[in-house]
């Protein structure tokens, strides 16, 4: 299988984040990116390579041009900061009201982002545009029939990403770069497997009739992003009916999250898409640090086995897995699997 890198994606290394007033180290750290390549490389059977020089062009349809610029100014005002604590950008205050006056750096801080999890820092904006182009560059590969399936390996991950607020540790929405581009060439579907919702993937494509976008995930109800993911967010305008969301309980294991993947992949079919967007997250597994899921490394496989039987061309894009022992066989098992004849 082919696998585009982001080759920026070291730039971007988050020194804690913040929990309930706290600083505590950043799950989401660059040795998720390094321990999934090394097991695929390990495993063989993969080929890596770098996409085209990084572009904004692929993220303005997706992403409001005001939020693209924040990203990039903000980190290069966390570049150019001498005083270390200057180099980390962090929300205090979020919006309780639109005001259009609040216009000032702490007001920005809070309006593009909607939690503590996710600070802009001095390698931030390069290293979410090397994602988004990896996935740009993997749709272009699928679109023009060049492969069947190519898998993204990237990181920070994109799916909480909306279309102008980060949060989740997202910044640019990987999947939903990868998904406007195939809408261009006909119908889309995003199947976001991750253990948390895909709430940006979602917001980005709630009004639109031509991209589906499925999640199977912890109930937010009691996991994050707890804002969004509820089974009854179905669409709306054109795109009522192109939203499905399979909230789980707490502790889902492989009896309860079977017959929900079973019915997110038939509501994929019943869409009839000419593409497919596999957001991956490994975090759905039992020795995650903030799932609180219970699947087994070979329950992977079997996510796999469900995408190839769909039997669409695939672009795979890395999301969330945060335990740095089980996460690249995880991504590995899922892999082959798509990947078996
Ligand atoms: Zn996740």
């Amino acid at each position: 299988m082919r696998v585009i890198l982001n080759p920026k994606h070291a730039e971007h290394v988050p020194p804690g984040e913040m929990e309930g007033g706290a600083v505590i180290p950043s799950y989401e750290a660059p040795g998720r990116f390094e321990v999934i390549r090394a097991a695929l490389e390990a495993a063989g059977g993969f080929r890596f390579e770098e996409p085209p020089k990084p572009s904004e062009e692929c993220v303005t349809a997706i992403h409001h041009a005001a939020y693209i610029a924040y990203l990039r100014e903000a980190s290069a005002e966390a570049k150019r900061a001498r005083d270390p604590a200057a180099k980390q950008l962090w929300p205090t205050v979020f919006p309780f009201g639109p005001n259009p006056r609040a216009t000032g750096t702490r007001a920005l801080r809070g309006q593009f982002c909607f939690d503590t999890y996710t600070p802009i820092l001095p390698g931030t904006f390069a290293s979410a545009l090397g994602g988004a182009s990896a996935a740009a560059r993997a749709a272009d590969l699928i679109a023009d029939g060049a492969e069947r399936n190519v898998y993204v390996l990237t990181r920070p991950p994109g799916h909480h990403a909306e279309h102008d607020r980060c949060g989740g540790y997202c910044y640019f929405n990987n999947a939903a770069v990868a998904a406007e581009r195939l809408a261009k060439c006909g119908p889309v579907a995003v199947l976001d497997l991750d253990v948390h919702h895909g709430n940006g993937t979602q917001h980005i494509f709630y009004s639109r009739a031509d991209v589906l976008t499925v999640s199977v995930h912890g109930d937010p109800a009691g996991l994050y992003p707890f804002f969004s993911g509820f089974a009854d967010e179905t669409g709306t305008g054109a795109g009522l009916g192109a939203n499905a969301n399979f909230p789980l309980l707490p502790g889902t294991g492989v009896k309860e999250y079977r017959p929900a993947l079973a019915a997110a992949v038939e509501a994929v079919r019943r869409f009839k898409p000419a593409f497919l967007v596999f957001a991956f997250g490994a975090d759905a597994h039992e020795s995650d640090p903030i799932g609180g899921f219970t699947l087994p490394t070979k329950f992977f496989a079997e996510m796999g086995t469900a995408v190839r039987e769909i039997g669409l061309p695939t672009v795979i894009v890395q999301e969330g897995g945060y335990n740095l022992t089980t996460l690249g066989a995880c991504v590995t098992e899922g892999l082959k699997a798509i990947d078996a004849n």
